[in-house]
């Protein structure tokens, strides 16, 4: 962005404003809000520039009114503007529609300083399907553009990806938080510091397969947690009760396993805390993860699978976390998840490059309010799994291209 022709310039910057509100409409986390705000400061620092933001929230065509309709109450970007306008220091201008004649003219009539938010780009189904005269439409609104959404870098949708070829090479580019997630990502997929330990937990097998596999070529531990330790332990012919299983991925797991074999250390959950019930107040035990009694779930890792992954985690140089190890939105499942966010934290102290991978485990570093105390946390999950994955993003992949 450092290097691009922006001086006196109109510049469209899509980020990602995809925030939770309340039911008064209300910004509940305003992270995303804040993680943008480097890049608009700068824009606007430059002589004679304006900047138009665009953004989606939600998704407003899956979630019509009983009449069809757009409920533009809930999804209008408006909602976020007085959180915006707070966080920026000045006055944020609106446009009803992302397109059209009258955006144009507010557009075109920008003085520097001036900043304007577009209406939600999803209230266009030609934005998820990356219409070509509707990107054009959207970059005649500006004469250069930025990329800063990284959250949506993995969709080959109109603005975040397509619209950037219609601008020249020296007027588009990515903004900072784009910046810092790919060099954040790059420590890991070049040359990480050793050993390099990545953490996948979760729900599913079936949704990291190929992270899982990736991760087999570059770590010396890859750590199996969550949900999705219970698919291996039941290929290996363990006996894990009601536990969540994909029978359809045992022969995946299987081939896992194979392939790490003599290559790098895996560590799966010796024991697990498990429930009668799938809630937080079921009846619970300690079980070894080979032997769950029957009617059993497991909903947590236990004791030694905590002591073993910390001891791993600790000595760690690098250091990647994708998944919580347990059900961790219970109060009495979340022990697992918490224990091994404050290894990744103690390893951080002692100089490891932490990066938290977005999505849930980045909601459970937030909410023990240590994300200051891990190197990054990711603002993408879906994006930063693919990026891990070693898969183009679209959003990227736009930019850089001759
Ligand atoms: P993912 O989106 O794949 O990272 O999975 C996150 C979800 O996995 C969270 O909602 C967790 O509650 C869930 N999860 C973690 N461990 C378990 C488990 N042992 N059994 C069932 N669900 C789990």
């Amino acid at each position: 962005m450092q290097n691009l022709d922006l001086v006196g310039k109109r510049i469209l910057v899509r980020v990602d404003f995809n925030v939770p509100l309340d039911n008064h409409l209300n910004v509940t986390d305003n992270k995303r809000i804040r993680e943008a705000l480097p890049t608009i400061e700068y824009l606007l620092s430059l002589d004679g520039v304006s900047v138009i933001l665009m953004s989606h929230l939600g998704r407003p065509l899956k979630k019509l009114l009983p009449d069809g309709s757009i409920d533009v109450q809930k999804f209008s970007l408006r909602n976020i503007i007085p959180e915006l306008s707070k966080l920026l220091g000045r006055e944020v201008l609106f446009a009803e529609n992302c397109i059209g004649e009258k955006t144009e003219a507010i557009a075109k009539s920008l003085i520097a300083g001036q900043v304007l938010l577009l209406e939600n780009t999803r209230f266009h189904k030609e934005e998820e399907k990356g219409d070509e005269e509707f990107s054009r439409q959207l970059a005649s609104l500006g004469q250069a553009y930025i990329n800063d959404a990284f959250g949506t870098a993995h969709r080959a949708h109109a603005s975040t990806c397509i619209i950037a070829r219609y601008f020249a090479k020296n007027v588009r580019g990515f903004g900072f938080l784009m910046e810092k997630e790919l060099a954040s990502a790059t420590r890991l997929t070049h040359n990480p510091q050793k050993p390099f330990t990545a953490i996948i937990g979760g729900a599913k097998v079936s949704d990291k397969i190929l992270l899982l596999e990736k991760m087999i070529d570059s770590v010396d531990n890859l750590i199996i947690g969550g949900g999705m330790a219970y698919t291996f332990f039941k290929a290996m012919g363990g006996h894990v009760g009601n536990s969540l299983v994909e029978e359809d991925r045992l022969e995946n797991a299987q081939q896992i396993l194979e392939k790490a074999k003599g290559r790098i250390n895996l560590l799966l959950p010796k024991d697990s805390k498990v429930a009668d019930s799938f809630t937080n107040d079921a009846k619970t035990a300690m079980a070894d993860n080979m032997s769950i009694p029957e009617g059993m779930m497991g909903l947590d890792i236990g004791p030694q699978a905590i002591s073993e992954f910390t001891r791993v985690i600790t000595e760690s140089k690098s250091i990647l976390w994708n998944g919580p190890m347990g059900v961790f939105e219970m109060p009495n499942f979340a022990n697992g998840t918490n224990e091994i966010a404050k290894a990744v934290v103690e390893a951080t102290g002692h100089g490891a490059f932490s990066l938290i991978g977005g999505g849930d485990s980045a909601a459970a570093i937030n909410s023990m309010g240590l994300e200051d105390k891990v190197s990054f946390v990711s603002t993408g999950g879906g994006a930063m799994l693919e990026l891990l994955e070693g898969k183009e993003l679209p959003g990227i992949r736009e930019i850089l291209e001759d």
